[in-house]
């Protein structure tokens, strides 16, 4: 199902949670809503769902307009982070709940829901599970849990509000794999919110980022992260070195730096830089006038990757470098080492 978010618009007294937010999403589409906390995610979410009344503009679900629609009748399956199951059902009674409370004509028989709920838990690998309260399973089960009933009733459309949220790193990893081999099993339009960056990258095949109830920007995963279109998305889609300095003539001077910049850019006092640790180049030795000294003050080993640590010896600055851990072996350089670095690849932002 597609869904058409038009110019919606939200206040709670005089705090306006939502301004002016239109996106469309395609059907079978899978959404990260990314953006830190209090920007409007989940109000978005429950506006979609139908659980939250809206100020202003509409939704539309496959070009119709659902915005006066109850939550019942619009076919949204809804994860918390807390898994909402029912405790006092079994795991089985859980997942066949959406289906038996359906009314009588469209309820599935007995058999038929048996069957469904049996391959559903088998999908979520939790076959052995069935007759278990979920008082008895990890946090990473019951979100299973919660994902299968969610799925049961074959929803148009999929809502997980930081579904994830509540469990440590490895379940979480375990989780984000699940979330896509379902998706890729059902094609249901999904939309999950989340403030965690690695996850909407890992996960999503677009991400709405949002800020102060905006939008800031739509686009793949490599699009947002490698062609951020503000300060902010850069700055919260990873890593960032800031460069502040001065901007003439196609250079932005900060110390002993002079980057060349796109010529297009005015002069600017105080413009800003902005560079990734994986864009910062290392050099055992200068290279031209291009490079400047850092002295490594940390290097962290991160399975392939080595992050380093360094402190710019022309300004009181520290930088963050990215390496491939074959060439940190190549280089052969240690804590206080000094080194020359310089940014391979730079964004110029000028500060409004
Ligand atoms: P988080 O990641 O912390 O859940 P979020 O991006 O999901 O944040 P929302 O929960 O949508 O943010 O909240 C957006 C803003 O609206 C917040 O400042 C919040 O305090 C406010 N807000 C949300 N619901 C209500 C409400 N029922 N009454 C008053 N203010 C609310």
């Amino acid at each position: 199902m597609s869904i058409h978010i038009q110019k919606v618009s939200k206040t709670f007294g005089s705090f306006q949670a939502l301004q002016d937010i239109s996106i469309d999403i395609e059907s079978g589409e899978l959404i990260a809503l990314l953006g830190p906390s209090g920007s409007g995610k989940t109000t978005l979410l429950r506006i979609l769902a139908g659980l939250e009344g809206l100020d202003e503009g509409a939704i539309l679900f496959d070009g119709q307009n659902i915005t006066n629609v109850s939550p019942k009748e619009r076919k949204v399956g809804f994860v918390f982070q807390h898994y909402a199951l029912f405790r006092h059902m079994t795991v089985f009674d859980n997942v066949a709940y959406g289906l038996k409370v359906r009314p009588r004509k469209t309820r599935p028989s007995k058999e038929e829901i048996s069957k469904k709920v049996t391959d559903l838990l088998a999908l979520v690998k939790l076959d052995n599970f069935a007759d278990r309260y979920p008082s008895q399973l990890s946090g990473g089960q019951r979100q299973r849990v919660a994902l299968a009933r969610a799925l049961a009733v074959e929803p148009k459309v999929l809502l997980l509000d930081e579904p994830f949220g509540a469990l440590d790193a490895k379940v979480r990893k375990e989780l984000r794999r699940w979330l896509r081999k379902l998706h890729n099993e059902f094609h249901v339009t999904s939309i999950f919110v989340t403030h965690d960056q690695e996850e909407a990258l890992d996960v999503a095949n677009r991400i709405i980022v949002m800020n102060n109830g905006q939008i800031e920007q739509v686009g793949t995963p490599e699009e947002v992260y490698e062609h951020p279109n503000s300060p902010f998305v850069y700055d919260f889609l990873g890593n960032v070195n800031l460069f502040r300095g001065r901007l003439h003539k196609g250079k932005l001077t900060q110390g002993q730096f002079e980057i060349d910049v796109p010529t297009y850019l005015d002069s600017y006092d105080d413009a800003v830089g902005y560079v990734r640790p994986h864009d910062i180049q290392i050099e055992k030795e200068p290279l031209n006038n291009e490079t400047v000294a850092a002295k490594i003050v940390h290097i962290h080993m991160v399975g392939p990757i080595v992050q380093i640590e360094l402190k710019r010896e022309d300004v009181d600055e520290y930088l963050e470098a990215e390496i491939p851990k074959e060439h940190y072996r190549e280089l052969n350089i240690n804590n206080g080492d000094t080194v020359y670095i310089r940014p391979k690849q730079l964004r110029v932002f000028i500060p409004e």
